[in-house]
């Protein structure tokens, strides 16, 4: 449920919380029992965690045992790198990522060097892919883990990942092998499982669940230290008391998404639509990325500063991102890798869209944008 009045097309940054998880979150916050107590309260609590954790181990193609609740992506992200490494602790310190992963694996990554790790980090072409080949090739005798994420969050681009997981295995099958599916999740229309990798990390609130949930695919054989260790919850592998009332929303925004068999032609083709009217009505604008995944395209109107195209929307009602919500501000690291010349790099926007979107909002989007552009002076003129 979002605001009537807002035009919001940054659902990579977060999504409105479906009405069915909020229902399903107030329910389990009515019924609060700790799923540890050995009474019918907590037995019951128990019980809607169970069934919850087969909505989405079912989403994701794998069985529910396979599947441990976290709070969010990045926590994901941080478990599977980090004791995937340590995990394989014997093979060697070498890493092969991707220049244009998420922060959430950038700067694991990094942690990681500060302790004796090596990073290899694979650079795009100038359409922000990456090959199999390229993972491959930087594999060494060393290398203990490969982390590619599935959907780029800036420019939309999917990743070789199954491509790239049969490769590795096939040269070395003791790497193991992380993916980063936070975009993707829901976003592709297959299970994320069938992918083969040994990680996937996910998260509840890019899909209409609340902040606050992620979870980890561990594939069954693959053996992680616990990265958060206490009272033993989650099979002894992520402690803490089960965050119930995230967990049933999760399930619910899952159970909500996949009954909407639509939604992703839908979301492609109101990113179409967006793109065809912006083209039309703003002769400047170039488009970086169209974007493989559904949701996702970047664009940039050279000669304008993003920030500014953004607080500008931003004051008429029109929600739209300078790049990952997570950058604060700081130009893209995607778009740097990608080669981007400057004035491409400095009126980059990320547009992003959902099975909510509709023609009027991007109407009104391409609006906004052409008065915001009218009303601003380039940086190059
Ligand atoms: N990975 C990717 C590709 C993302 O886009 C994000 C969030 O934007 C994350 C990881 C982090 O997920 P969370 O916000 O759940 O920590």
């Amino acid at each position: 449920m979002k605001p009537e009045q807002l035009i919001y097309f940054d659902y990579a940054a977060t999504t409105p919380v479906h009405p069915e998880a909020v229902d399903a979150m107030v329910g389990a916050l009515g019924a609060f029992g700790n799923p540890s107590s050995r009474y019918e309260y907590g037995r019951q609590a128990a019980q809607r965690v169970k069934e919850d954790r087969e909505t989405v181990a079912r989403a994701l193609g794998c069985v529910p045992a396979e599947l441990c609740f976290t709070s969010c992506g990045t926590e994901s992200d941080n478990w599977a790198i980090r004791r995937g490494v340590e995990a394989n602790r014997r093979k060697g310190k070498h890493i092969v990522t991707t220049a244009i992963e998420h922060a959430a694996v950038l700067e694991t990554c990094k942690d990681l060097e500060r302790q004796g790790y090596e990073v290899t980090y694979l650079k795009p072409d100038k359409t922000g892919r990456i090959t199999a080949e390229q993972v491959v090739s930087a594999l060494r005798p060393d290398t203990a883990l490969v982390s590619m994420m599935l959907v780029n969050n800036e420019t939309g681009a999917l990743l070789p990942v199954a491509e790239s997981v049969k490769a590795v295995k096939a040269a070395d099958p003791a790497v193991l092998f992380h993916c980063d599916a936070v975009q993707g999740f829901l976003k592709v229309d297959y299970p994320l499982a069938r992918l083969g990798a040994d990680l996937i990390a996910v998260s509840g609130h890019k899909i209409g669940a609340p902040k606050g949930i992620g979870a980890l695919y561990i594939k069954k054989g693959v053996r992680l230290r616990p990265l958060i260790t206490g009272g033993g919850q989650e099979d002894g592998l992520r402690s803490g008391t089960e965050a119930t009332a995230q967990i049933a929303a999760f399930a619910a925004a899952v159970r909500a998404d996949m009954a909407d068999s639509g939604r992703l032609e839908h979301t492609a083709a109101i990113k179409e639509y967006t793109l065809n009217k912006l083209r039309e009505a703003l002769p400047k604008l170039e488009v970086i990325s169209p974007g493989e995944a559904p949701h996702i395209c970047a664009v940039t109107l050279p000669g304008y500063k993003s920030e500014v195209v953004v607080r500008v929307l931003g004051d008429r009602g029109v929600c739209v991102s300078s790049g990952s919500a997570c950058h604060r501000g700081r130009p893209s690291h995607v778009f740097a890798a990608m080669g981007l010349p400057k004035p491409w790099l400095d009126g980059a926007l990320r547009l992003s869209f959902s099975p909510e979107s509709t023609r009027e909002e991007a109407d009104n989007l391409v609006e906004a944008l052409k008065g915001a552009v009218d009303s601003l002076f380039t940086t190059l003129s």
